[in-house]
């Protein structure tokens, strides 16, 4: 079993969960099985994913079977961003955890600071290609997050692509009744966050590394991307310690205080994954890791560069 982060909520998270992005609802309930016989007991999901129904399939059989109780389990959801207006939020969340068959969340986060179009596709897109706002704003969206804990549907609310002004506005809001417990965000050693993870941290607020081995099976990536599981240096240094780039990868966040998610489907890959309690990297080799920073997003989300809250056109 690997080891938690404290919420501000008092509630512990592992700093290991499996993600599940990308992961086909054919095989995603094995994985899930797969990563909590493995010893995760942590799993990233959300709505957009389209995979919720099969993740709680995984994770039910689990509990079922008795290798797990539901409250050993940290699952976590993301409200959608067509979901942003006030009105919609409630039923959003009682979606997931109807399609996970699951009476609680333990983390809920507002998947992107923009809110999309409701009522229609799930990327509403102008003849541009833009995303078309709902005119939103997520301070707004925030205060029907925080009726969730309240109603006990979620046990602790969260943020995820939130850059430090938007956390900061969270934070200063009239009124605000519960402060965001998590930022998830991308983070390895093309894009290594210093800044954000140190605002973050500074604030209580936990952080979340995604894409951490560099999101290979996005659907976007071309050839010429660069390929963090392929990188000669974290190759160099998985090889000294008998490891694997992954590993290294994972491990990375580890010892920076950060949740990390890798995903897979793959069973072999998902015991790997979980094999990094057992070596540390030394402060020398973390030093020149975080000098392999370029700056590099998997997933710069370019359909919403022109969205008033696009998180990304400030310096973190
Ligand atoms: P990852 O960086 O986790 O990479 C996943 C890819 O790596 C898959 O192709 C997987 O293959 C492969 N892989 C996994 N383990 C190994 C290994 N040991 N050796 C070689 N290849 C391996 O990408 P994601 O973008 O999926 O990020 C992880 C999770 O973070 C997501 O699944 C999701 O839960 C979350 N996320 C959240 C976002 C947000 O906006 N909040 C955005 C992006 C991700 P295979 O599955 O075939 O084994």
């Amino acid at each position: 079993m690997g080891t938690t982060v404290k919420l501000n909520t008092g509630a512990q998270i592992p700093i290991l969960g499996l993600g599940t992005w990308k992961s086909p609802p054919g095989k995603v309930a094995e994985a899930v099985k797969a990563a909590i016989a493995a010893g995760y007991r942590h799993i990233d999901g959300a709505y957009i994913y389209q995979n919720e129904a099969e993740v709680g399939e995984g994770v039910n059989a689990m509990i079922n079977e008795g290798v797990v109780k539901r409250e050993d389990v940290f699952i976590v959801s993301k409200l959608w961003c067509t979901f942003h207006e006030k009105s919609l939020v409630r039923q959003a969340c009682e979606k997931t955890l109807g399609d996970l068959k699951l009476d609680y969340l333990d983390l809920y986060l507002v998947h992107w600071p923009m809110g999309f179009k409701s009522g229609g596709e799930l990327f509403p897109l102008d003849s541009n290609g833009e995303a078309i706002s709902d005119n939103t704003h997520f301070l707004e969206t925030w205060e029907a997050m925080e009726e969730l804990v309240d109603a006990g549907l979620v046990k602790a609310i969260g943020i995820s692509n939130f850059n430090k002004e938007q956390i900061e506005a969270i934070l200063n809001k009239p009124g605000l009744k519960y402060k965001p417990t998590n930022n998830q965000i991308e983070c390895h050693p093309y894009l290594t966050q210093e800044k954000l993870i140190n605002y973050c941290h500074s604030q209580g607020i936990t952080v979340t590394a995604y894409s951490p081995l560099g999101s290979p099976d996005r659907p976007w990536a071309k050839p010429d991307d660069p390929s963090l599981l392929e990188d000669p240096s974290i190759k160099a240094i998985a090889d000294k310690h008998k490891k694997t780039p992954a590993q290294v990868l994972i491990r990375f966040h580890i010892q920076r205080n950060v949740i990390v998610i890798p995903k897979s489907i793959t069973p072999q890959r998902i015991q790997e994954n979980f094999q990094v309690f057992d070596f540390e990297l030394t402060a020398e080799e973390m030093k020149t890791i975080m000098g392999f920073n370029r700056n590099w997003r998997a997933c710069p989300m370019h359909w919403g560069v022109k969205h008033k809250d696009y998180p990304f056109n400030t310096e973190f």
